[in-house]
């Protein structure tokens, strides 16, 4: 195959919108409103409304958002968040950065999201909160999180930066904890131009806290009642993202199309196994993500390669193995065994079955 197949392709996605895009970013420039305009407000009640939350509220990033979600739900030095290891870093690092630590806690082998047990086991007399990652797309076991963080007096904060659009339970994942934070991220579900993110929550106060927090601990010119941050989300990301959410629900069902025809082309391969969905859930498929021998995972990446299809090991670190965090790291065998056999395929709303049938079968060919 001379053609390449990337992880995922952002330029057929730009071409699509073309016009829309470029009128709206042009817009922005003559407009001379940069920061905190009307784009922020109406992305944010649009999103709001897509999400089916009470408030939304514009930030600079995904880390920005869940660091200021922390903050907002009082978190700070001295407090203990559960979260998982097998993550990208910024679901730790946001806890760090606001003084707190970090607990790890073992995810469900099959959705690779938190499980309810290990969360248990690490809850301490400084526990204050829980963020339980939508990892890939799935979303995590929101009410038994939610039964014991009503039970120990927990906060939840979710990070939804992989999960714009999943469904747990007949809600979309945004609003099933205290708050939850959104990327915007290029590469995402949504993904704007640039850096982007997003809080939501059904708490007024919460909201009112981030909207405080990303101005300089400011809502009245001036006035700044605590420390903060400028975490502002761009008035032209805004409008940018006004363009491309209409269609996010449109792409989440193409994407689980390609996830359908990498099921069925994996079926009852051996050593392959393909993502689970738990029941009640709509997975948004921000990463189709297998299981692979770990002792061939290298050799198959290589074959691929050869052939020009990108695959990705999302994440091969934990970050309770990293340094900064291993001190003080428990056991957590269900991540160690992920990290060492997840392997995620190529996966956007523009993938043609035909591809995904293709990447398969040369998947299948290396296993020979
Ligand atoms: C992308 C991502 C983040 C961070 O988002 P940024 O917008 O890059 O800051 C946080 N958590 C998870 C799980 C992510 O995938």
């Amino acid at each position: 195959m001379t053609r390449k197949i990337p992880m995922v392709d952002l330029e057929a996605q730009t071409k699509a919108l073309w016009p829309e895009l470029e009128k709206a970013a042009l817009d922005v420039l003559r407009s001379g409103r940069f920061i905190l305009g009307p784009n922020v407000e109406a992305f944010e009640r649009e999103a709001a409304a897509f999400l089916g939350v009470r408030h939304a509220v514009g930030v600079g990033s995904g880390t920005d958002a869940l660091v200021l979600g922390l903050r907002a739900l009082g978190i700070g030095p001295g407090d203990e968040v559960i979260v998982p290891s097998f993550t990208f870093f910024a679901s730790a690092e946001s806890v760090s950065l606001v003084g707190a630590t970090p607990v790890f806690a073992d995810i469900e082998p099959h959705t690779f999201c938190l499980e309810p047990d290990s969360v248990a086991k690490a809850i301490s007399l400084r526990t204050r909160a829980i963020i339980p990652v939508h990892l890939f797309g799935h979303p995590a076991e929101m009410d038994a999180i939610g039964e014991l963080a009503r039970r120990k007096g927990l906060a939840v904060l979710e990070d939804a930066a992989q999960g714009f659009g999943a469904v747990y339970r007949g809600r979309k994942v945004g609003g099933l904890g205290n708050a939850a934070a959104f990327s915007f991220f290029p590469s995402k579900n949504l993904g704007a131009f640039g850096e982007a993110g997003l809080v939501t929550t059904d708490d007024a106060s919460v909201a009112d806290a981030v909207r405080r927090l990303r101005a300089h601990g400011s809502r009245e010119r001036y006035v700044h009642v605590e420390i903060g941050y400028n975490a502002r989300l761009d008035e032209i990301q805004a409008a940018l993202l006004r363009v491309k959410l209409p269609h996010v629900a449109t792409w989440n069902d193409e994407r689980r199309r390609v996830a359908r025809a990498y099921d069925a082309a994996l079926a009852g391969v051996k050593g392959v196994t393909t993502p689970t969905v738990a029941p009640g859930c709509a997975h948004c498929f921000h990463q189709y993500t297998l299981r692979v021998p770990p002792g061939k995972r290298a050799a198959i990446m290589k074959a691929l390669e050869a052939e020009g299809i990108a695959t990705q090991i999302y994440y091969p670190i934990p970050n309770h193995a990293l340094a900064m965090y291993a001190q003080e790291a428990p056991s957590l065998p269900a991540t160690d065994e992920a990290a060492g056999s997840v392997l995620s395929l190529p996966i956007y709303p523009e993938l043609p079955d035909a591809d995904a049938k293709e990447i398969a079968r040369k998947l299948i060919a290396t296993l020979r």
